[in-house]
């Protein structure tokens, strides 16, 4: 499909049914939050046979990131890689390998100078110059420093690229460290997640083919249509978070009815990323950790994943409105701190009634604790 345009009357697109292609530009537009008008647009975009290509490089990773692109479903992984991105070069996938392998790398670089996409999946190790991660005779930190300037734009895909993950823990003996802390004159988009949904990285590319520019950033430059809320703002526990329903350990009955995971130390609240509307690695309706009983671990925020222990339990960053249905008798307690959370949360009228609906249902919480104990 590299050299044939979209034509809306052609019945298959690059193997792909016409049918199916457009659906998967659809969802593309939907999850970019752009009008259903832009999906013609994204179509020709991703069949333009000019479209730059991509270059996936590898540090000090797992290769779980790849894994994740390779098992998205719509459409499947030979037509994702092979056609609706031009993959040129990605080190675990190509055919040839060694001195071969390094060409093919030199060449797709220099002829596309200045335009091609720059994936780069795992950490940077920096201590002893670099030496942790050597790539075809180099230090893959002197292989970011010469590829990173001469592309079009650089993605950090998954935790280890975007700040270090699981490579950069505590004591991290190597010095791994996020790929925009080597490129600091350039703008790095972050893809985090252990692995990331791959269609936040799909929908990121296919942005930047249609637009010739990046979707909207945060301050973190994560993309916003992915990054922009807290898991917990739409998870499907919710309405059990906002009437005070909690599991206290695994197995126990509320766990076993589906409760929230608060108090298993869910990082939902403090993690931003689509993961409860999106799911988690395309794996399949409904299978995401929070879905089958198991707390977020804030694999996708800087600073808790990798960093926070698992089961300890996490501040709530924003008192958002109930997602279910008002109590209709709310138990006010006498705690310090189920009181505070509300007194806090007392700066609007929205924001009043949430964090007093969560300070009654934290304080719930509490009783609950000292009933059982
Ligand atoms: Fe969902 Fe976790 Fe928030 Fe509970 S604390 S509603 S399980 S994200």
């Amino acid at each position: 499909m590299k050299n044939t345009e979209f034509d809306q009357d052609q019945e298959q697109v690059g193997g792909i049914s016409r049918r199916d292609f457009i659906k998967f530009c659809s969802a593309v537009a939907a999850g970019l939050a752009l009008p259903g008008a832009m999906t013609a647009k994204i179509a020709h975009a991703i069949t333009n046979p000019n479209r730059p290509p991509v270059i996936w490089l590898h540090g000090s990773e797992c290769t779980g990131c790849s894994m994740s692109l390779l098992r998205a479903e719509h459409p499947t992984l030979e037509k994702l890689m092979l056609e609706l991105i031009s993959l040129d070069f990605h080190e675990t996938l190509s055919a040839g390998a060694g001195h071969q392998a390094e060409e093919a790398l030199e060449q797709s670089v220099e002829a596309n100078y200045g335009k091609f996409i720059l994936i780069i999946e795992g950490a940077v190790p920096l201590k002893d110059g670099g030496i942790y991660c050597r790539v075809g005779g180099k230090n893959f930190v002197d292989i970011v420093r010469d590829i990173g300037p001469k592309a079009g734009a650089v993605i950090a895909v998954g935790s280890c690229a975007s700040w270090g993950g699981v490579a950069a823990m505590a004591p991290n003996p190597t010095g791994c460290v996020g790929v925009s802390e080597v490129l600091k004159d350039q703008t790095v988009v972050s893809i985090p997640g252990c692995p990331p949904n791959p269609y936040n990285l799909l929908s990121t590319i296919i942005h930047y083919l249609t637009f010739n520019k990046l979707p909207a950033l945060d301050s973190e430059n994560r993309p916003k249509f992915a990054y922009g809320r807290l898991i917990h703002e739409h998870c499907e526990r919710r309405p059990h978070f906002d009437n005070g329903r909690f599991a206290r350990a695994f197995g126990d009955e509320s766990h076993r009815q589906g409760h929230c995971l608060y108090y298993l130390g869910c990082k939902g609240p403090v993690t931003y990323a689509n993961c409860s509307t999106s799911q988690f690695g395309d794996a399949g309706s409904g299978c995401w950790p929070v879905a089958i009983g198991h707390p977020c671990f804030g694999c996708a925020q800087k600073g808790v994943g990798f960093n926070v222990p698992q089961f300890t339990v996490s501040p709530v960053l924003h008192q958002t409105p109930a997602a279910g249905h008002a109590p209709i008798i709310v138990e006010r307690g006498e705690g310090v701190s189920p009181g505070s959370a509300a007194l806090m949360a007392g700066l609007g009228g929205v924001a009043l009634g949430a964090g007093a609906v969560f300070a009654a249902k934290l304080d719930k919480g509490s009783k609950h604790e000292d009933e059982e104990a």
